[in-house]
């Protein structure tokens, strides 16, 4: 049966917006499984581990005991309470005692809502949003739907794509009013250290810039944890932080993150929540509390997890080195890799070209760095078993040879 005519047209406010190219790529990826073909997944960005056990356990026992209903929009107390605990731990290493409020506290439901909180509490027409580049393709998304403007700031890649606040004041403008932070950084793997960190937060504060630093993947580093802009920022007032349980818990399907800021913006945000979703499930709540209480035996299993990731990375590098001419970021944190592409500089789109042929010829799925603005590369996840990493890089070599 053919599909009833429309004549729907989007509005103005998602006229500009563009298809998830990540989702597009598992999309296409699921429908040549379906045809019969062996495709190697490499474009997700979520942890291939189960929820841990103590987690779901604490889930489960949640529903029964009555965690079935409407909660507070900004979420239950207890679990604004564990957040603001680990978060005054960060930041009293540096900060001389100073102590975060569940006050400051939003739960929302996942990371991704609370980016969109602050970028719609925080920018609106006219204002200018500068995103270092690459980086994760919503954030680009984000800023355009708060009707500001998003400004792509590019790293070098001998830099490992990492910014400084000279790059940043070339694009700076009277319009300027945020900066987008990510370390350990989507889709390049590179980490910021204290002094990279602590010299953007100083030249954002120079300026007056508001800083949403996104830390979700900040326990998923190589080594040590990465360092949080709590434990660096001189003061909080323009800065807002945001982290969820996805990454570091393998809890993608949950949906819990959260920010942490000044009292009148999470009244903001919290405010805006209510009328778009109101709180975040109930029961996923309890799963999230029971993850940041869950004392040693929780942080034993993300360190496994961490330990996996970093033996695939290991994995994957030793092959790369026997091929010196695919120019690789080396990844310090996250589950990525970012890949030169063949004929990066010659053809344009390098990238998207490259991931196209990974895929239809050589049955290995990859994200296009398109996603990221930098077409000439191609994100690889190594969010799947060793195996599967391995065989998938030396499919990704032989390609690059035959090229
Ligand atoms: N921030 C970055 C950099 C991400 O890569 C992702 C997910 O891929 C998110 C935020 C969203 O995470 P969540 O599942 O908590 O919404």
């Amino acid at each position: 049966m053919t599909p009833p005519e429309t004549s729907f047209v989007p509005s103005a406010n998602i006229a500009q917006l563009k298809e998830s190219a990540t989702i597009a790529v598992s999309q296409r990826a699921k429908a040549l499984r379906a045809a019969g073909r062996a495709i190697i997944d490499l474009g997700a960005g979520e942890p291939d581990f189960d929820t841990p056990a103590l987690i779901r356990k604490a889930a489960q026992d949640a529903i029964d005991n009555g965690a079935t209903r409407y909660t507070a929009t900004e979420g239950i107390l207890p679990l604004r309470t564990a957040i603001a605990e680990r978060a005054s731990a960060l930041r009293q290493r540096t900060a001389g005692g100073e102590t975060i409020t569940p006050a400051e506290v939003v739960v929302s439901s996942g990371s991704k809502q609370s980016l969109y909180n602050a970028c719609m509490a925080l920018f609106g027409p006219g204002d200018e949003v500068l995103i270092p580049t690459p980086s994760w393709t919503s954030y680009y998304e984000m800023v355009s739907l708060a009707r500001a403007t998003a400004v792509p700031v590019h790293g070098k890649p001998e830099c490992g794509f990492k910014v400084t606040p000279a790059e940043l004041a070339t694009s700076t403008t009277a319009r300027t009013r945020g900066l987008m932070l990510n370390s350990p950084v989507n889709p390049t793997g590179s980490v910021y250290s204290r002094d990279e960190l602590s010299a953007l937060l100083g030249f954002a504060r120079e300026r007056g810039l508001w800083v949403i630093s996104d830390e979700i993947y900040r326990r998923i580093c190589y080594d040590g944890e990465a360092v949080s802009s709590l434990d660096v920022a001189e003061s909080r007032d323009r800065l807002v932080v945001v982290d969820g349980v996805a990454k570091a818990y393998a809890m993608t399907g949950w949906r819990i993150g959260w920010t942490i800021s000044v009292v009148p913006l999470a009244k903001a945000m919290t405010a805006f929540q209510s009328h778009t979703t109101f709180n975040p499930a109930a029961v996923s709540q309890a799963a999230a509390l029971a993850a940041l209480t869950g004392g040693a035996a929780v942080d034993a299993t993300v360190t496994a997890m961490v330990g996996e990731f970093r033996a695939r990375r290991d994995a994957a590098m030793a092959l790369l080195a026997g091929e010196p001419s695919i120019q690789v970021n080396p990844p310090k944190g996250t589950f990525y890799l970012f890949l030169r592409a063949p004929g990066a500089g010659i053809v344009p789109e390098a990238g998207t070209a490259f991931a196209r042929r990974l895929l239809e010829a050589h049955d290995v799925a990859v994200v296009p760095g398109a996603a990221f603005r930098t077409p000439d590369w191609i994100r690889v996840s190594y969010a799947a078993e060793i195996g599967q990493v391995e065989s998938a890089v030396r499919r990704i070599i032989a390609a690059y040879r035959s090229a």
